[in-house]
């Protein structure tokens, strides 16, 4: 799963280059630029905005501009939280919005104002919604920010987010990080759209497609990472890639495997070259790091001398040893409690004679129970 954030204006301005072409993709896409939207948004502003309409108006800022982009809006009161906590169940990938007071399952962390959670399969996004923080002062208006925050242009962001745009820090855009003066995606904002749903009539300019496209999948960003788990995603480029390299915490760790069979990146991408052989992927042993923060970034390098960089954030979770070698030396003692239908706390478990709570809990990456947390 991915997860952005928006924050609310910093007080002083975001420095910009000018750069015609600084946007930035997260990767996935929606499969033949189809999106269904539900848009069961009840309430209004108190002067008389009305949120559900609002989002669609924002939704089309982009549609409208789009081409290859459709977003067709529904009206089923889907619940932007199911399946991340247990009084929503799983909807079927129903995409929606709402004001909450968390972050479904967590807490929206500071200074953050609204969150998009994306899940893809493959290339293609299966399910994006947008949750908006509740505790915020909410208002509908165009122009300079005002004190209360204009929901129109936050969502307008956040369907960037939800279309596959990643932050834009080096250009003056909607998908800056920060909220700002500006309401409507930029041309740079729009060129990302473009580039990714009207390849055929280009982003008005930029029509020539990113040299390297790559993408991390596992770890997911801020996933917890422990024990010894895969490093996966893939890498294409329209020169043949000659090399994907791991750094961990800004220091190389090791060459990875490249050339893993990906029919589905193939099919998305069949201008690059060999993307259907594109896969990376090794066996990590998470426990010689740290428990805590790490950054991860894979470089992929093509034989035309090109470079391309992916970030991501992990958390890891350890035992107080790197590698548990005797099996009897683990033990789980006692409190064995499903905490929720994806959730598992072992309370005691012994691992070389100490004890520690640990949670497991489902992950759709991994396809199994990871653990969450070791205390
Ligand atoms: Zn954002």
């Amino acid at each position: 799963m991915l997860k952005q954030c928006l924050l609310p204006l910093a007080a002083t301005c975001i420095a910009f280059s000018g750069a015609s072409n600084a946007f930035k993709l997260l990767g996935p896409s929606w499969e033949d630029g189809n999106v269904t939207y539900d848009t069961s948004f009840p309430g209004s502003t108190p002067a008389g905005h009305n949120w559900s309409s609002a989002m669609r108006q924002a939704a089309s800022k982009w549609g409208d501009q789009v081409e290859g982009l459709n977003i067709t809006f529904t009206n089923n009161g889907f619940h932007a939280c199911s399946g991340y906590v247990d009084e929503f169940p799983e909807d079927g990938n129903q995409n929606a919005s709402g004001f909450y007071h968390r972050a479904c399952n967590q807490d929206f962390g500071e200074d953050v104002i609204a969150v998009t959670y994306s899940f893809n399969f493959g290339s293609f996004y299966t399910e994006s919604d947008i949750i908006f923080n509740s505790s915020e002062v909410w208002s509908v208006y165009d122009g300079t920010p005002q004190s209360a925050l204009d929901f129109r242009r936050v969502a307008v962001h956040e369907f960037g987010h939800l279309i596959g745009l990643d932050h834009e820090e080096s250009n003056s855009a909607i998908m800056a990080p920060f909220i700002g003066s500006i309401f409507n995606p930029t041309a740079d904002d729009l060129n990302g759209a473009r580039d990714i749903y009207s390849p055929a009539t280009g982003g008005g300019g930029s029509s020539s497609p990113p040299t390297i496209r790559a993408s991390i999948e596992e770890p997911s960003p801020s996933q917890t990472a422990s024990g010894i788990t895969n490093i996966r995603g893939w890498a294409i480029g329209l020169n043949a890639i000659q090399r994907v390299a791991l750094f961990i915490d800004d220091k190389f760790a090791a060459d990875i495997p490249y050339g893993g069979d990906r029919s589905d990146v193939g099919q998305s991408f069949p201008n690059y070259q060999n993307a259907d052989r594109s896969g990376f992927s090794m066996i990590f042993n998470w426990g010689i790091l740290d428990p805590g923060e790490h950054t991860m970034e894979i470089k992929v390098y093509d034989n035309a001398g090109s470079v391309h960089s992916e970030r991501t954030n992990f958390t890891v979770q350890a035992f107080n040893t790197a590698f548990v070698s005797d099996p009897n030396s683990v033990e789980i003692l006692s409190g064995v409690t499903i905490t929720d239908p994806r959730t598992i706390t072992l309370d005691r478990v012994r691992v070389n004679n100490e004890e520690y709570r640990v949670i497991l809990s489902w992950n759709t990456a991994s396809q199994k129970w990871d653990i969450r947390e070791i205390d």
